[in-house]
C-alpha cells in the first residue's frame, strides 16, 4: 500500500496509531462527533481509557451514540467540560492527547475553540504527556478565529524548551490560505 500525504488530520491519525498501545491512557480535548475518541478507543483497546472532553452537551450525547455503536463505550469517560479544566479531572499522565480545533461539524459554528482557552488546555496538556508522550492538534485557521488561535498556538509551541520537548509543524504549503494544519509535539525520554 502507497504512503498518502493527505491531510492534517491524515497526519494526526497517523502519529496516534504510531504511538498508542492497548492498555494506554488517552485524551480527547474536544470529543465533537467522537471520531477521534473512537479511534482513540479502538487503538488503546480492552484494557485502555480515554477520557474526553467538550463543552456541548450534543457533542457528548454523539460520542456516547457513536461509542455505544461501536461496543465500546466501557472504555470511555465523556465530560460535558472545558478541555482548560483537563488538569482537574485526569490525575495520570497520558500517551496521547488530541485537539481538533475549531466549531462542532454541523452544529452552531459560534461555539468555537477559541485561544484563550485553548491556550490554558494546551498547556495544561503539555504537563499531563508522559515520557515520550504526543499532544497532536489540528488546527483550521479558514476563519478569522482559526487563524488567531493557529498563529497564537505556532508561537506558543515554536517557545517551548527543546530540552523538554520536539514540535513539529505540518503545512501544506501550496494548497493555500486557510488549510488546515497539523502539530505534533513529544515530551522528551527524559523531561
Ligand atoms: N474531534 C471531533 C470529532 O472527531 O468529531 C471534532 C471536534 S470539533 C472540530 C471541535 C469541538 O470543540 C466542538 O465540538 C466544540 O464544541 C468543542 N469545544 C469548543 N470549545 C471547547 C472547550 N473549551 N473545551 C472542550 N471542547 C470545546
Amino acid at each position: 500500500m502507497c504512503y498518502l500525504l493527505r491531510s492534517a488530520r491524515f497526519l494526526a491519525a497517523d502519529v496516534l496509531s504510531r504511538t498508542l498501545s492497548p492498555g494506554d491512557l488517552a485524551i480527547d480535548a474536544t470529543m465533537g462527533n467522537g471520531y477521534d475518541t473512537l479511534t482513540l478507543c479502538r487503538l488503546v483497546g480492552e484494557a485502555g481509557r480515554v477520557i474526553a472532553f467538550d463543552i456541548q452537551p450534543a457533542a457528548v450525547e454523539s460520542t456516547r451514540k457513536r461509542l455505544e455503536e461501536a461496543g465500546v463505550a466501557g472504555r470511555a469517560a465523556l465530560y460535558c467540560v472545558g478541555h482548560e479544566h483537563m488538569a482537574e479531572v485526569v490525575t495520570e499522565k497520558a500517551r496521547a492527547i488530541v485537539f481538533n480545533l475549531g466549531w462542532l461539524p454541523g452544529g452552531d459554528k459560534s461555539v468555537t475553540t477559541r485561544w484563550e482557552t485553548t491556550r490554558r488546555a494546551v498547556e495544561a496538556a503539555l504537563g499531563l504527556l508522559q515520557p515520550l508522550g504526543v499532544l497532536v492538534i489540528c488546527a483550521y485557521p479558514g476563519h478569522a478565529e482559526g487563524e488567531r488561535e493557529k498563529e497564537a498556538l505556532a508561537a506558543m509551541l515554536a517557545a517551548l524548551p527543546p530540552q523538554r520537548y520536539n514540535v513539529l509543524r505540518q503545512q501544506f504549503l501550496n494548497a493555500g490560505p486557510g488549510a488546515p494544519e497539523c502539530f505534533v509535539i513529544q515530551a522528551q525520554e527524559r523531561a
